[in-house]
């Protein structure tokens, strides 16, 4: 008998922003998979197995769950914030496209979980009140030529750009790179916001400036959201309390 497969999200960090459909979802399988620091906020249940992998290996585990549900489990696999945003959603839809006949008989459901951009947006107010445009600038599974490309095209856009794994060791040079190229469209006093370990015990929020802000604050825990040429700060005291984009815009000419 086949058995069946949940990508479920467990949203930013808190148990508090995970939702009720997620909890049913994770207490109802039979086997939980995922990367191990993911697998360890979900809360145990005897007689339920854990299969924990490390961090790179989303295909392999991604195909595990498949394995496992093939053989009539209920598995639910687990991603940090929605795990159709660079997570496991992905990997487990190209498993199943290039995978053994039979997967794709598998009743799949993902369930969506809070992203960390709206997390860390709601943390200083509406940054993405309107148009806005999500990057991944990591040239792991896409040429650094397109990240390049796409980042000219959001910042001459005049989007609210948001940057996913924005910095990491192997990738020290990178994120100086599209301050740089966003620098080329937008002005210096644009709001910038550095969104560290968002809802986690580690949190850290830096709002800045383009002109100001440093690569090196970032890290694979920090999600980066550089205001459109409408970002604004509300302050009080002297000091920025609330970043919002309006809900309409103009045209600007570069
Ligand atoms: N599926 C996840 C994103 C996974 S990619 C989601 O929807 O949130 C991993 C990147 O997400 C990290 O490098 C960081 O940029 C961001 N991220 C994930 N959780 C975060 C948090 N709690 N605070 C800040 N950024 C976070």
């Amino acid at each position: 008998m086949t058995g069946r497969l949940a990508i479920v999200g467990l949203g930013p960090g808190a148990p508090e922003l995970i939702t009720p459909l997620a909890s049913n979802i994770l207490a109802a399988a039979t086997d939980l998979v995922g990367y191990a620091p993911y697998l360890a906020r979900v809360p145990e249940r005897p007689g339920q197995r854990r299969h924990a992998s490390d961090n790179r290996e989303e295909l392999a585990r991604a195909r595990q769950a498949l394995e496992l549900a093939t053989a009539g489990k209920s598995v639910a696999v687990v991603s940090s914030g929605d795990p159709g945003v660079f997570a496991m959603a992905g990997a487990v839809f190209e498993a199943i496209e290039d995978g053994k006949f039979g997967w794709k008989d598998i009743e799949v459901t993902v369930v969506p979980g809070i992203s960390a951009m709206l997390a860390a947006a709601a943390r200083v107010g509406a940054p993405l009140g309107h148009d806005f445009c999500v990057i991944s600038p990591s040239d792991n599974l896409k040429p650094w030529d397109l990240v390049l490309k796409r980042l000219e095209a959001a910042a001459a856009g005049d989007f609210v750009i948001v940057l996913y794994n924005p910095a990491s060791k192997a990738r020290p040079w990178q994120l100086g790179e599209a301050f740089r190229l966003i620098a080329r469209h937008r002005a210096g006093s644009t709001p910038v916001i550095f969104a560290h370990a968002i809802s986690q015990a580690g949190e850290r929020i830096e709002i800045t400036t383009l002109g100001q802000a440093d690569p090196a604050n970032a890290d694979m825990h920090t999600l980066i959201i550089i205001g459109s040429s409408a970002t604004r700060l509300i302050a009080k005291g002297g000091r920025p309390v609330f970043v919002y984009t309006p809900r309409h815009a103009e045209l600007v000419e570069p």
